[in-house]
C-alpha cells in the first residue's frame, strides 16, 4: 500500500490515492491542439504528469498513461489557411515538433497517444448514445448537450450557470435550449474538414474527443484525469457530463489533478508574449533538462514564475548535482525521502531540496549520499546525461546566444593543460598560474586530481 496523497480538484481536498485496480493504474491527461510550437506554459503539465506517472510506476506494477492529440480544431483550420498549407501538413509537422520537444524535456512517451481524427466513429457513437438517452438534442444541424439534464453539472468547477454566462465563457446563440449547452457536433462547409454522420457532414466539438478516447483506452471510469487549471471549465466539466451520461458511470475519474499557470514577471504566459517562450526557441541556448528542472522548482499547483534568469539558475543548480554524482551509475532504489516528498502531493521543490542536501553530503565525501542521489535521478527525470558531458558541454544560458558557442576548443584546452603540467614539473609556477588564469577568463575551471587534471565550464 502506498502513501501517495494527491489534491483532488473535484473534492477540493488532499486525498489518499487508492486505484480502482492496483494491477493497472489508469491516467488520462489532455494533450496539445497541434497548430503551433508549444511554449513553457504548455510544457508544465507535460513535465508534471510525467513525474506523477514515474512515481506511480515506482509503486504499482502497471500504469496506463493516455495523452491525446487534438488534430481537428478551428485554430488548426485558421492557421493552415494563413500558412497556405493543407491541414494534414500542418498537424503532421506540429505533432513531430511536439514529440521532439517532449523528448528534449526528458518526458517518457505515454502508453497511448491517440489522435482525435482516428476516433471519429467512437465520438459519433457516444453522441448517438447521448441523444438516445435524452441528454443531447439536434438543432440547426448542430448536436448539443443539455446541461440541465445532468444534475452534477458545475460540481468540478464549482460554478453555477449564471456565473458561466456572465463570465462570457459560453456562446449565447438562439438555437440553444439553454445558453450553457455545449456543442458535440457541428456542420462543416466543403472547405473545412468533415465526416459523414447521422446529422450530415460535420466535425466534432472539442470536448467529446476526450470522453470518447478515454473510454476506449481506459474504460468507463478510471483513476486520474489531469491537465492545466485552465481546462477545469468548460473542458473538464463538459467531459464529465458527456462521460457520466453516456457510460452510466458515477464519476469519469476518481482524482482530478490540475497544475497552475506559468507566469512571466507576474503575467500569465501566453503566445502574445512572443516567441522567446517556445520550447524549441529556448532549446537553442539551453538544455531541455534545465527547462525541466525549472518547471519542477515550484509546487505544481502554485503559479510558476519564469523570468530572465530562471534557466541560467536551473543550469547552475543542475551542475552542482552533476558534480556530486560524477562517476556514479544508478544502482538501487531512489532515496526514501525524495520518494516521500513526491508522494506528498508531488512536492517537487522539497524533493529537489533533498537532492541538494544529498549533493552537499556527497561533496563532503559521502559516497552513500552520491549513490542515493544518482538512484533518484530517474524518478525525477533529471541527471540523465553523464556528468562529464554536462559539465563540459551543457548549454548554460538562454539570454546570451553566444555563450553556447565554444569559446575555446577541447584540443586547445588539453594542449594548455599539458603546457601547464610541463611548467609545474619545471617548477615554473608563475607560468602554470598564468595558464590556469587564462582559462579561467574563458570560464574554464581546472581541477587537479592525483593522476590527471580535469576541466569543466564554470
Ligand atoms: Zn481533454
Amino acid at each position: 500500500m502506498s502513501n501517495l496523497k494527491l489534491y483532488n480538484t473535484y473534492e477540493r481536498q488532499l486525498m489518499d490515492f487508492y486505484p480502482i485496480d492496483s494491477n493497472n493504474v489508469r491516467i488520462y491527461v489532455c494533450g496539445p491542439t497541434v497548430y503551433d510550437f508549444i511554449h513553457i506554459g504548455n510544457a508544465r503539465p507535460l513535465v508534471i504528469f510525467d513525474v506523477l506517472v514515474r512515481v506511480l510506476r515506482s509503486i504499482y506494477p502497471k500504469v496506463t498513461y493516455v495523452r491525446n492529440i487534438t488534430d481537428v480544431d478551428d485554430k488548426i483550420n485558421q492557421r493552415a489557411k494563413e500558412k497556405n498549407i493543407s491541414i494534414s501538413e500542418l498537424t503532421n509537422q506540429t505533432i513531430k515538433n511536439f514529440q521532439k520537444d517532449c523528448n528534449s524535456l526528458g518526458n517518457l512517451p505515454p502508453e497511448y497517444e491517440p489522435k482525435a481524427t482516428d476516433h471519429i466513429n467512437e465520438m459519433i457513437n457516444m453522441i448517438e448514445t447521448l441523444i438516445s438517452k435524452g441528454f443531447a438534442y439536434v438543432a440547426s444541424n448542430n448536436v448539443l448537450f443539455s446541461i440541465k439534464k445532468f444534475k452534477k453539472y458545475g460540481n468540478l468547477s464549482g460554478r453555477n450557470l449564471e456565473e458561466m454566462i456572465s463570465g462570457s465563457r459560453v456562446d449565447v446563440v438562439d438555437y440553444k435550449d439553454n445558453p450553457g449547452d455545449f456543442i458535440l457536433w457541428k456542420p462543416s462547409s466543403e472547405d473545412l474538414p468533415g465526416w459523414e454522420s447521422p446529422w450530415g457532414r460535420g466535425r466534432p466539438g472539442w470536448h467529446i474527443e476526450c470522453s470518447a478516447m478515454s473510454k476506449k483506452y481506459l474504460g468507463n471510469s478510471f483513476d486520474i484525469h489531469g491537465g492545466g487549471a485552465d481546462l477545469i471549465f468548460p473542458h473538464h466539466e463538459n467531459e464529465i457530463a458527456q462521460s457520466c451520461c453516456s457510460n452510466n458511470s458515477n464519476l469519469m475519474a476518481n482524482y482530478w489533478i490540475h497544475n497552475g499557470y506559468v507566469t512571466s514577471d507576474g503575467e500569465k504566459m501566453s503566445k502574445s508574449l512572443g516567441n522567446f517562450s517556445t520550447i524549441n526557441n529556448l532549446l537553442l541556448n539551453c538544455d531541455g533538462e534545465s527547462i525541466r528542472y525549472s518547471l519542477l522548482q515550484a509546487h505544481y499547483r502554485a503559479p510558476l514564475s519564469f523570468g530572465k534568469n530562471t534557466l541560467t539558475e536551473a543550469h547552475k543548480s543542475l551542475s552542482r548535482l552533476y558534480r556530486a554524482v560524477d562517476g556514479f551509475e544508478i544502482d538501487g532504489d531512489p532515496d526514501k525521502e525524495i520518494l516521500i516528498n513526491l508522494c506528498d502531493d508531488l512536492n517537487t521543490p522539497k524533493a529537489l531540496a533533498r537532492a541538494h542536501y544529498l549533493a552537499d553530503q556527497a561533496n563532503k565525501g559521502s559516497k552513500e549520499s552520491a549513490q542515493k542521489l544518482k538512484n533518484s535521478s530517474s524518478i525525477l527525470g533529471i541527471l540523465s546525461h553523464s556528468s562529464e558531458n554536462w559539465l563540459k558541454y551543457g548549454k548554460d544560458s538562454y539570454t546570451d546566444k553566444l555563450s553556447s558557442q565554444p569559446i575555446i576548443s577541447d584540443k586547445k584546452i588539453n594542449k594548455l593543460i599539458i603546457e601547464r603540467k610541463i611548467a609545474k614539473d619545471n617548477k615554473n609556477y608563475s607560468l602554470a598560474d598564468e595558464i590556469r588564469n587564462k582559462l579561467l577568463e574563458l570560464n574554464i575551471i581546472l581541477e587537479d586530481k592525483p593522476d590527471r587534471t580535469d576541466w569543466r565550464k564554470s
